[in-house]
């Protein structure tokens, strides 16, 4: 009878690294550090440590491109990944080859946190007035279409009504408003689930959420509603066919599609107003001019 192998010490496991990179990996390196085993297999926790922080740009990297994630968020990654591969060049304990993975990888952290915005404590809050707060009816969804891709352009209309204007009045009087222009798309004028622009905007620039971003919007008109497609609609209360937003209005657009670009995907030349789409006169001659300046 050939002898048996001599017992091995049983080992806690280590963390799961099979399959291709994913969030769920670098949480498993994540806590398998906070082990005491990690403590006692030191190049094996070099070695983790590495890929750790290399998943981490590789992420932000391709979250940049798609410029989906907001830039701060991108920011304490990235800072995470750079102080990561920091500490270990600063151990001296790395083989020649880890070395050059840990400098390649600060190097890449550092160029791409130079190409992010300002964090947002520079900037102003955008700060959005929530459905509950203007007293919305409930959506259908039945007759809403879900969001295909990502947020692609951007649409602006006028809500073409000198009553809606409330120059100074209150949130309750926008709100007012708001519950007017839902009712017209959902019950008196359209059988829509919802109402059919993403934000309004009033003329104290008060910026309120509309038909939920997880929606498609009923804006923008076209074949089978096809102009609606990945396009975010706002609306700015009011009539300004003769004359313009006020400041405060114009202001709050600026940051609304501010924001936007930032958080998807979509291009400087993707803002429209919405006569490039049907040729009707909305959001007027000032908002058409203003969309021409800002793409
Ligand atoms: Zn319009």
């Amino acid at each position: 009878m050939p002898a048996q192998p001599p017992p091995v010490a049983v080992e806690e496991p280590g963390p799961d690294l099979t399959g291709p990179l994913s969030w769920q990996k670098l949480e498993n390196i994540e806590s398998w550090l906070d082990t005491a085993q990690s403590q006692r297999t030191p190049e094996f926790r070099i070695e983790l440590e590495l890929q750790l922080h290399e998943g981490r740009v590789t992420f932000a990297q391709r979250d940049a491109e798609r410029a989906n994630v907001p830039h701060d968020a991108l920011r304490v990654r990235l800072e995470a990944a750079r102080d990561g591969f920091r500490s270990l060049l600063a151990r001296n304990t790395l083989m020649p080859g880890q070395t050059a993975r840990a400098q390649i990888g600060l190097r890449a952290s550092e160029s791409l946190l130079a190409t992010l915005t300002k964090p947002t404590a520079t900037k102003p809050a955008l700060i959005v007035v929530d459905r509950s707060r203007w007293g919305a009816l409930s959506p259908v969804p039945s007759r809403l279409t879900p969001l295909k891709g990502q947020w692609s352009r951007i649409t602006l209309h006028h809500s073409a009504e000198e009553s809606s204007d409330g120059k100074g009045g209150s949130v309750e009087d926008s709100a007012h408003t708001l519950r007017l222009i839902q009712k017209f798309h959902m019950e008196t004028g359209h059988t829509w689930g919802d109402i059919g622009y993403h934000f309004l905007i009033d003329s104290g620039g008060r910026i309120f959420e509309g038909r939920e971003l997880k929606w498609q919007g009923a804006h923008a008109g076209g074949k089978d509603g096809s102009n609606n497609t990945q396009n975010i609609g706002i609306c700015m209360l009011g009539d300004f066919l003769r004359r313009p937003p006020t400041p405060a209005a114009l202001k709050s657009l600026e940051l609304l599609v501010a924001d936007l670009r930032a958080r998807f995907p979509i291009a400087a030349n993707r803002l429209f107003a919405h006569t490039e789409f049907t040729g009707s006169e909305c959001p007027g001659p000032f908002l058409i001019d203003w969309v021409k300046k800002h793409r």
